[in-house]
């Protein structure tokens, strides 16, 4: 090892990547700067950085990772996957098992491609949409990220959205000319010219926002009136919200899913699926072109299978008590030193807004994270040993590794980072 510390790995980092991070999301940017931790390991709920220093880790791969880190199914499934090869350019066993597990779960979802992220599935979900209906608009919700493909990198979620950029330099005015941006949980009225809506349709990029009840039925019906397809990005909430996803959760159909992040178990792995009269567009039976080298991975598709096997009904029933117990824990200590927040979950996500009313678009939630109180409080939690997402747009991920004893101490730690936060803000 050349280096030691995180600053002198993040010295270097600078000097050969830009910003020091290979996404920008992992920068404390957009949280007032700082020297990001550089993780040497990581073991269930915690991360080790490089300096031996152990942090309760609520970022969990914003979201890859549910099982925690190093769970020892997942790393044997990955060690026995890479002894037998770890590409072939042919179809392997693993590819079909996946999509068995993702298709059986997921009521509606009758055909599935496997691709290697999910920017890759939603860019190509898109693309399936429109050979399908042979039109060009699609529309997407303010605030909703779906990758960072040219089509969809407008109109904020997420990292975009932290760093205050409306669109990406480099995009093309051609490449969004058919993307139309609208404000979530609106039912806009379409025409016939709409390809795709596609939503998250529980929005987990400009932190966390529920759909209102009939948001989600109506872009349905509105979808079904004109003959546009509806797509669900559930590339955050797909086996992260509950056993078959928000869709089955919510008790909307789409005719397209977005998969990605907890379907690779910790590896690259996305998927897009759905009706199969869409899903036969694709070459090499239909006229839609889509394709990848890495596509459906051997050692991926192994590692999404034994992460998936491992999240069954109660699984899900144990993490989402475990986030609801933390939300009120968090909402009660923040309150104590008179800090106002609101802190929704969904199943077991978590947001976190320094506002004292309900958020329900992006407006809302970039009103809340002009408090500014947020970038306090992630440092001074980073500081007790509790890591995480380091913007104001992200969502608090506990994983099945994290233990009572880790929330509760988590909520002992939150009421003196509070306390720091609140002095803080009086000095001020
Ligand atoms: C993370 C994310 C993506 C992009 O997935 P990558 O694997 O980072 O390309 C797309 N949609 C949603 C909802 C996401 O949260």
């Amino acid at each position: 090892m050349r280096y030691s510390t995180n600053q002198e790995y993040f010295d270097r980092a600078v000097e050969l990547i830009p910003g020091g991070v290979n996404s920008p999301v992992r920068a404390f940017k957009s949280v007032g700067g700082g020297t990001p931790y550089f993780v040497a390991r990581g073991q269930g709920a915690y991360v080790y950085d490089v300096e031996g220093k152990k942090y309760l880790d609520y970022v969990q791969s914003y979201g890859a990772s549910i099982l925690g880190h190093a769970h020892p199914g997942v790393t044997a499934a990955i060690v026995e996957a890479a002894q037998a090869g770890s590409t072939f350019g042919a179809p392997t066993p693993n590819e079909v098992y996946l999509a068995e597990l993702i298709t059986s779960r997921v009521p509606g979802c009758e055909m599935l491609r496997l691709c290697s992220s999910g920017t890759e599935a939603t860019m190509s979900a898109l693309r399936v949409a429109r050979g399908f209906t042979s039109r060009s608009k699609i529309v997407k919700f303010d605030g909703c990220y779906h990758g960072h493909s040219d089509a969809l990198l407008t109109g904020g979620g997420s990292g975009v959205a932290a760093l205050s950029l409306p669109d990406s330099a480099g995009v093309p005015h051609g490449a969004v000319a058919d993307t139309m941006v609208l404000p979530y949980n609106e039912v806009p009225i379409l025409n016939e010219s709409v390809a795709a809506v596609i939503v998250e349709p529980v929005a987990a990029n400009m932190n966390l926002v529920e759909p209102e009840p009939g948001f989600l039925e109506g872009l349905r019906r509105e979808c079904d009136r004109v003959g546009a397809l509806l797509i669900f990005d559930e590339v955050i909430t797909g086996f992260r919200v509950g056993y078959g996803g928000a869709s089955l959760r919510l008790g909307v159909r789409p005719d397209l899913w977005c998969f990605g992040k907890v379907i690779g178990g910790g590896l690259p792995v996305g998927a897009f699926g759905g009706r199969k009269d869409v899903m036969e567009q694709l070459a090499p039976i239909g006229p839609v072109y889509q394709a990848g080298t890495l596509a459906g991975n051997p050692i991926a598709t192994a590692a999404g299978i034994a992460a998936l096997s491992a999240m069954d009904e109660a699984a899900y029933l144990k993490l989402e008590g475990r986030a609801k117990a933390l939300a009120d824990g968090l909402a009660k200590v923040l309150a104590e030193v008179g800090i106002a927040t609101t802190i929704p979950t969904f199943g077991p996500l978590l947001g976190i807004y320094f506002i004292d009313s309900k958020v329900r678009n992006y407006q809302e939630s970039k009103a809340a994270a002009a408090s500014g109180i947020y970038p306090l409080f992630f440092h001074a939690m980073l500081k007790r040993g509790v890591a995480l997402a380091p913007g104001s747009y992200e969502v608090i991920f506990p994983s099945l590794a994290h233990s009572w004893e880790d929330i509760e101490w988590t909520i002992d730690i939150a009421g003196g980072a509070a306390g720091e936060v609140a002095e803080s803000l009086a000095g001020h």
